[in-house]
């Protein structure tokens, strides 16, 4: 108990698996929790997969019981289409300067999708990673928390057009809403930023950018997905067409002085997975995997072994060198065996990178005396004050069980400092 006989206040950075989960241990065991997303929904990158390793269910199942824990804690607040501005302060008594952008529109929505009928204006569909359009006012995802429309200020012209308010039957629209500063007196800290995609485009000889039917290994999760611009159908981002055969390339941009240096340990399962997600839909589809090492530690060698032992999966062990695609939109891997030592040169209808995790580190808040980073960018354990806490992937790439375990320690340390 703090000394006016309250619990403390705990700030969560992050509203991915790592930072839903701390919150909810955190209130759960009595703190009063801030909650602060920078994107409109709750979930993080885990909200845009199809189904998780190792159990391949779909990942929205989990979320849905967090986010019901979440809509049901007297204890947690949460910010969405908000960042962090800085922590000042010291040891049990930090300043947090909150930047909530507008939402448009408010609790009111029942997501009845009348809004998007009226609206005339399409934008890029970011959480399909650009595969398909939205309108200027859309709901994320089907399952988002909060379940409510968001309007996208950087194209939507306002008042100018204001075709969306009569539309809907809820007054629920507000195109006069107003971003707002929020300062909040906190006892801990967590930053669970997670992670952002290597960007591909960077690595040349690849093709990610250039040619259409080289994908990324999220793009992957989005297109496998029920909820994605392609009802769930795995197929060719240039024609449609059916996958006839497919190319994993492991290590795209990891494990690399040039690009990112660090194992994300997560992209061989990653590429496991999404293996079984074409050989589920195309029975007769021919795979490739082009790996380094193959890394599935602890329990997941069990999900290894069983790809593996599926005839129309082959690894081949050798760094891609080369990819080509024609006219036509096929595509020819090339690499070198390195257990042959013999040329490979696999024609396939679909290249799907497995680009690593870029840490989002301090997420661009600014901390007095700053945090500690490795030397890949990952928050370390050890910060100037033991109430500065870092968990799930700002700390190190992992899968998402290692994440709940890590934010649930973390919020027990949060917890402490509330306690003081
Ligand atoms: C292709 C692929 C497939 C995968 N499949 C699986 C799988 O099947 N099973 C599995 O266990 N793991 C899988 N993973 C790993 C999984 O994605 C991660 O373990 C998980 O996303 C980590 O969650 P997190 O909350 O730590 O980070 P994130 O999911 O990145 O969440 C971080 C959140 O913080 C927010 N944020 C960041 N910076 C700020 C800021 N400054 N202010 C406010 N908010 C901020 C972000 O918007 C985001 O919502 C996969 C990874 C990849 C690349």
């Amino acid at each position: 108990m703090r000394g006016n006989g309250k619990r403390g206040k705990v700030l969560v950075i992050g509203g991915g698996i790592s930072g839903i989960t701390a919150a909810i241990e955190a209130s759960e065991a009595g703190c009063e929790v801030v909650l602060v997303e920078k994107n409109p929904y709750l979930g993080g990158r885990v909200a845009q997969m199809s189904q998780y390793f190792p159990k391949l269910c779909p990942p929205t199942c989990g979320l849905e019981i967090h986010f019901r824990r979440i809509r049901t804690s007297p204890r947690i607040r949460c910010l969405t289409l908000s960042q962090v501005e800085k922590i000042t302060g010291g040891p049990g008594n930090y300043k947090a300067t909150i930047q909530r952008g507008p939402r448009f529109v408010n609790a009111r929505c029942t997501a009845c999708a009348k809004c998007v009928e009226a609206c005339p204006v399409e934008r890029s569909d970011e959480f399909n990673l650009g595969m398909g359009v939205t309108k200027a006012i859309y709901l994320p995802f089907e399952m988002a928390h909060p379940l409510q429309f968001v309007i996208d200020g950087g194209v939507c012209p306002g008042s100018e057009c204001g075709k969306c308010v009569p539309a809907c039957p809820y007054e629920a629209i507000e195109l006069d809403m107003q971003p707002e500063t929020i300062e909040l007196d906190v006892q801990a800290v967590i930053w669970a930023t997670g992670w952002d995609p290597f960007p591909a485009e960077q690595i040349e000889n690849l093709g990610f950018g250039t040619y259409p039917n080289v994908i990324t290994n999220l793009m992957m999760e989005r297109l496998a997905s029920v909820g994605g611009p392609t009802g769930g159908v795995i197929q060719r981002p240039s024609d449609g067409k059916e996958i006839e055969s497919i190319a994993f390339v492991q290590c795209a941009g990891s494990r690399d002085e040039n690009y990112l240096k660090h194992c994300s340990g997560v992209c061989c399962l990653g590429s496991l997975k999404q293996a079984r997600y074409v050989r589920e839909q195309y029975p007769d589809a021919q795979v490739f995997i082009f790996y380094i090492d193959i890394r599935a530690p602890g329990r997941l060698e069990d999900f290894f072994a069983a790809t593996e032992k599926d005839e129309k999966v082959t690894l081949i062990k050798g760094k891609v060198a080369k990819i080509t695609e024609d006219a036509s939109g096929n595509l020819e891997v090339e690499a070198e065996d390195a257990l042959t030592t013999e040329r490979v040169g696999e024609k396939v209808d679909l290249v799907v990178l497995a680009t690593g995790l870029v840490p989002n580190g301090a997420g661009g808040v600014e901390v007095d005396g700053g945090l500690r980073t490795d030397e890949f960018g990952f928050l370390t354990t050890e910060q100037e004050h033991p109430d500065l806490l870092a968990a799930g992937c700002a700390k190190r790439p992992t899968e998402v069980a290692t994440c709940v375990r890590d934010a649930t320690g973390v919020a027990m340390k949060a917890l402490k400092s509330c306690r003081e």
